[in-house]
């Protein structure tokens, strides 16, 4: 019913073509569907980037100087100087109150189209000579003899353009259309709601956005339409949220204070607040068949592994599996020591699944994990992708999602019911972000450091300093402690980039001759890593020159330095990442970021970095530097894209918008009455007819 009914509405004007706007031809079609304009509808969508305010025709004599202004007039006389290495064409109007000197250069085909009798239009920025106005370089135009005068200051949409694909050309075309389109457009929200919130009605944002009167006007409709984009996502990932709860069962777990004892005293320490807090908030959420949706964010080094441990024991306790997911065999295999070194004693039966896991063991694995014998796996992605059967998975647990891809939800196959999901992050997300892309999800937050913490110094040398961050970690590795040395990339490269190889080779023979250097980077073999990692650990080597394969997890807490080359080449929160490597035990710990004149953007970071050591902090600046896309890295979230909303402005409208879907949601869960129609459609347009089947069915 409710399809069929779809289908009809939407042959709507919306969804014609814009070849059916008079005018639109082929080469004009083409253009526009490069920049993702195919129907009315979109062009609709098709937003200003910004405005201009082009001031009304004046008469000459009123003219002012240094403005750019609107004069037209009829030409009175030319003159063409052929000058060189400037050429210039002269030509002077007059409207009856004075008259406007004009001069072009290199113009010299001016003087086949301007000439004496001819009405112009000119707009540019007025000089005076001698007290007579002239414009040097004007924009112009014919006009009719009765051509209409622009009476008052006119405000011009400017949009994202192409060569082929003029703003003006846009402008245009929109111009055109919105007669027919307007009138189609729906009012989403109630009179209510609007009120309260003091937005325009989307008809009149949608033509204000376009052809606005000022700037007052095209703010307001702007802020209309943010509000409607967010409230878009945050109604989309409510109800797909909804979707999946109505839809999937996860099991119920057990959980009593004999348990929470037995699985605490596992732990060889007493967890902080806030880790304690998170504890809290998981165990509710497992305790029910509602399957979990949570992220746990908290600061490099702030213990999110021990909680997300606590969970894992709690679904072994109660005889279903648990799978932790890492991004890089590095970190899986850091997982998978922590966890065995935890569970040394215990009956919990864990087990490494990564792409390098041996073709002979895999098997097993894989028949361990489908009897149910494998109480714990940890691994990859290759996980994932080997179609592994779960013989009863009740938990998934993925580390430094942003990684893997945020919407890359965890497809792990278990028989029957559907495991509870917790999602780690690396990098805490900054707070415009969690209320937008992570909507759909719980959020425990760690702010607390396991006591004990000092701040890791972090200074910011020079290549020409860099001899004192090699001495600095000779003068702490003679103290007993360890470092780590940093380097972009992993072989030389055509610039002058560091590379672990080579510096690796120039650190032994030169700064840290006679120290126990070590090496590790991506391209080793498993073992090769495994061995030099176990090494490092046991202190047996000194210095580990490395790529950012230890950038996440690994943790040592006797190194203490952490010298990282060519600073400028790695992104803030990744710099974060790095540095909270070391400061992991008692002793005072340091970070030197060794870079030369970086951008400017990049000094940015470098200063961040050095000013603050707070990982939230340094996510809402990293976020602001990069924008939302990059701050996942590569638009891995797999969420639409926000047109006009700005997402780290937003947080006002963010949070009303968050409230107001789910004040939406209560009254009408999936949308059916007759009023949400048109917001109905337009959510099925973005996130799938899909979303709606499990209300529906
Ligand atoms: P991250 O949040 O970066 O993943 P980890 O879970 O790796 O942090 O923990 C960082 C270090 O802090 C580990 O060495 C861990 O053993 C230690 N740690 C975690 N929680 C506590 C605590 N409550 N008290 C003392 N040390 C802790
Ligand atoms: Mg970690």
């Amino acid at each position: 019913m409710r399809q069929a009914e779809a289908k009809v509405k939407s042959i709507s004007v919306l969804d014609r073509g814009i070849d059916t706007i008079e005018g639109v031809g082929a080469s004009r079609v083409k253009e526009f569907e490069a920049r993702g304009v195919k129907k009315l509808g979109d062009l609709l969508e098709y937003f200003p980037r910004s405005y201009q305010q082009e001031r009304a025709e004046q008469p000459i004599k009123d003219l002012v100087a240094d403005q750019i202004q609107i004069a037209r007039g009829e030409v009175v006389a030319v003159d063409y100087i052929a000058m060189r290495p400037r050429p210039r064409f002269e030509a002077t109007i007059d409207d009856g109150s004075g008259k406007l000197g004009l001069v072009w250069f290199n113009s010299s085909f001016l003087r086949k189209t301007i000439y004496p009798g001819k009405l112009l239009r000119v707009s540019g920025r007025v000089k005076f000579f001698r007290g007579i106005p002239s414009m040097a370089q004007p924009k112009w135009q014919d006009v009719e003899v009765d051509a209409e005068k622009v009476g008052e200051d006119v405000f011009r949409a400017v949009y994202p353009a192409s060569a082929k694909l003029s703003s003006a050309q846009i402008w245009q075309t929109i111009e055109r259309a919105l007669p027919e389109i307007l009138p189609e457009v729906e009012e989403w929200f109630e009179e209510g709601l609007l009120k309260k919130r003091r937005l325009m009605g989307r008809r009149a944002a949608l033509e204000a956005i376009h052809r606005p009167r000022g700037w007052k006007n095209a703010a307001e409709a702007r802020r209309r339409l943010v509000y409607d984009e967010l409230m878009l996502m945050q109604l989309g990932l409510a109800l797909s949220a909804k979707m999946r709860q109505g839809r999937l069962t996860a099991p119920k777990m057990r959980l009593d204070k004999l348990l929470d004892e037995r699985i605490r005293a596992r732990f060889p320490f007493q967890l902080t607040g806030a880790q304690q807090r998170a504890v809290w908030e998981i165990a509710k959420d497992i305790q029910t068949s509602q399957p979990m949706s949570r992220l746990l964010q908290g600061d490099v080094g702030s213990g999110k592994t021990i909680v997300a441990l606590y969970a894992m024991l709690v679904a072994v306790a109660n005889r279903l599996q648990a799978a932790i997911l890492a991004p890089t065999e590095v970190l899986a295999e850091q997982h998978y020591l922590t966890l065995s070194n935890l569970l040394a004693d215990s009956e919990v039966a864990i087990e490494l699944f990564t792409s390098r896991t041996k073709r002979e063991s895999r098997g097993s694995v894989v028949k361990h994990v489908a009897s149910g014998k494998v109480h714990i796996a940890v691994g990859t992605q290759a996980l994932i992708q080997e179609d592994i059967e779960f013989a009863n998975l009740g938990l998934v647990v993925a580390d430094e999602q942003h990684k893997l891809g945020v919407r890359q939800r965890a497809t792990l196959k278990g028989k029957g019911l559907s495991p509870h999901y917790l999602v780690m992050t690396a990098t805490p997300i900054p707070r415009t972000l969690a209320l937008s892309y992570f909507a759909d999800f719980d959020v425990s937050t760690i702010d607390e450091l396991p006591p004990g913490r000092r701040p890791i110094v972090t200074r910011w040398l020079r290549q020409s300093q860099s001899g004192e961050a090699y001495g600095f970690i000779r003068g702490q590795v003679k103290e007993g402690r360890q470092a780590y040395v940093v380097a972009a990339q992993i072989e030389e490269g055509v610039d002058d980039t560091k590379s672990v190889k080579k510096h690796f080779e120039k650190l032994q023979g030169g700064p840290l001759h006679g120290l126990k250097l070590g090496m590790l980077h991506g391209q080793m073999k498993t073992e090769e890593k495994q061995r030099v990692m176990g090494e490092f650990r046991a202190g047996k080597i000194d210095v580990l020159v490395a790529t950012t394969v230890i950038e996440v997890g690994v943790d040592v807490a006797n190194a203490t330095v952490m010298v990282i080359e060519d600073a400028d080449r790695f992104g803030l929160s990744q710099l974060h990442q790095i540095r909270g490597r070391v400061g992991r035990g008692s002793f005072e710990s340091h970070c030197l970021l060794i870079a030369d004149a970086p951008s400017e953007e990049a000094a940015s970071r470098l200063t961040a970095m050095t000013n603050s050591g707070d990982g939230f902090e340094i996510a809402e600046i990293d976020l602001k530097l990069r924008g939302p896309g990059d701050f996942f890295g590569t638009r891995q979230h797999g969420l639409p894209e926000f047109k006009l909303a700005d997402i780290t402005q937003e947080m006002e409208l963010l949070k009303v918008a968050k409230e107001d879907a789910l004040e939406l949601l209560s009254r009408d869960g999936d949308l059916s009455a007759k009023e949400h129609g048109a917001l109905r459609r337009r959510l099925a347009r973005q996130f799938g007819d899909g979303m709606f089947l499990a209300q529906v069915g």
